[in-house]
């Protein structure tokens, strides 16, 4: 039986059809569900439908505008459809939305992973007709090792650092896995400098009710509290990490790590953990198949994924390179450079 047609894109990104709203589309005429608060998913569209957490991070980056909020599996009447949230482990606040109606059902889920984050309830594979999902590390060296391994070699890392007299700086985006990163270390034991703009991204945190725990402490970063501190900073701040902290010793964390140019992409680095907010290459597979969906479409990331589901005997389709950004699919292959530059892109922010 085909798929039904449940999925468009229009000027402004990915149209669910019964619901009437746009996927993430950076602006748009009427509602966009907003799937998370990182800059590149946020709308200047009049109308958005997201989580209560999302709205109130959303409202950091963008200026106030009509917001519905929904929690978690609450079904919430949309045009002809029914919609409802569920999570998707990414960031606080971050969701996935089924879109429900006579025609069939839709899920689109947004940035995800199905490990844990200690800021979300646990994300599971949706089951839908027709499946729209990220593909950000669908290709074969994406496979991260398990958390609890990555976070044992971070902390083994800092304590060498520590016990060489010098600082352990922990490299995270400013939102979402910095704070994961500090909630590990915290729990951990470590006391810990926090860099803007991740600091204040930590103090929304604390606001909307999701602390940090201890036994070690965080504040802002100050160049005489740094004996014996861990510092926890962006990736943009590691050109002259010494012109701060003399000493200092590196660690990034990103699923960009097990690209097999990653020791040339992050020579700055003393070390490079894949510890990511994404699903990995075998946990997407896993989505795609465990979806039952009849038709995927995948979006930010590569067209390689789509034509691995398709040999798996899979109906799947790259859609885009961005669920917000209007335009054709990029060609199944790409020369070198290209894919480089979509790293340096996605290096950026995620
Ligand atoms: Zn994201």
């Amino acid at each position: 039986m085909p798929a039904p047609n449940l999925v468009t894109r229009s000027a402004h990104g990915l149209h669910a059809l019964a619901a009437n709203i746009h996927l993430d589309a950076r602006s748009a005429p009427g509602t966009v569900f907003v799937s998370h608060a990182h800059s590149d998913h946020c709308s200047s569209a009049p109308r958005i439908i997201c989580t209560r957490e999302t709205a109130a991070l959303h409202a950091r980056r963008k200026r106030e505008r009509e917001v519905v909020t929904l929690d978690f599996h609450r079904p919430y009447a949309c045009g002809d459809a029914t919609i409802e949230l569920q999570p998707a482990g990414h960031t606080l606040g971050s969701a996935m939305v089924k879109v429900s109606s006579a025609e069939g059902t839709l899920v689109y889920t947004g940035d995800y992973k199905l490990r844990d984050n200690p800021f979300s309830p646990p994300a599971l594979i949706p089951r839908c007709d027709v499946l729209v999902m990220e593909c950000t590390f669908g290709s074969p060296p994406y496979r991260f090792p398990p958390d609890e391994e990555l976070l044992a070699r971070l902390f083994a890392f800092i304590d060498e650092t520590l016990s060489m007299g010098r600082t352990p700086v922990v490299l995270a985006y400013s939102f979402g896995k910095g704070q994961e990163a500090l909630f590990y270390l915290t729990r951990r034991g470590y006391d810990v400098l926090v860099k803007e703009p991740t600091a204040g991204y930590c103090d929304a945190h604390v606001e909307l009710g999701y602390g940090f725990p201890g036994p070690g402490t965080w504040e802002r970063f100050a160049p005489e509290l740094l004996p014996g501190r861990v510092v926890l900073a962006t990736p943009g701040w590691k050109r002259d990490p010494a012109a701060e902290i003399p000493r200092a010793r590196t660690v990034q964390l990103t699923g960009w790590g097990c690209n097999p140019r990653a020791r040339y992409m992050y020579g700055y680095c003393d070390l490079v953990l894949p510890l990511s907010d994404h699903a990995d290459f075998d946990d997407l597979v896993r989505t795609a198949v465990e979806s039952g969906a009849s038709k995927i479409y995948t979006v930010h990331g590569s067209p390689v994924f789509a034509a691995h589901l398709r040999s798996m005997g899979l109906d799947a389709e790259h859609l885009a390179a961005h669920p917000g950004k209007p335009g054709v699919a990029r060609k199944e292959s790409r020369s070198v450079t290209t894919a480089t530059k979509a790293v340096a892109q996605y290096a950026l922010e995620l």
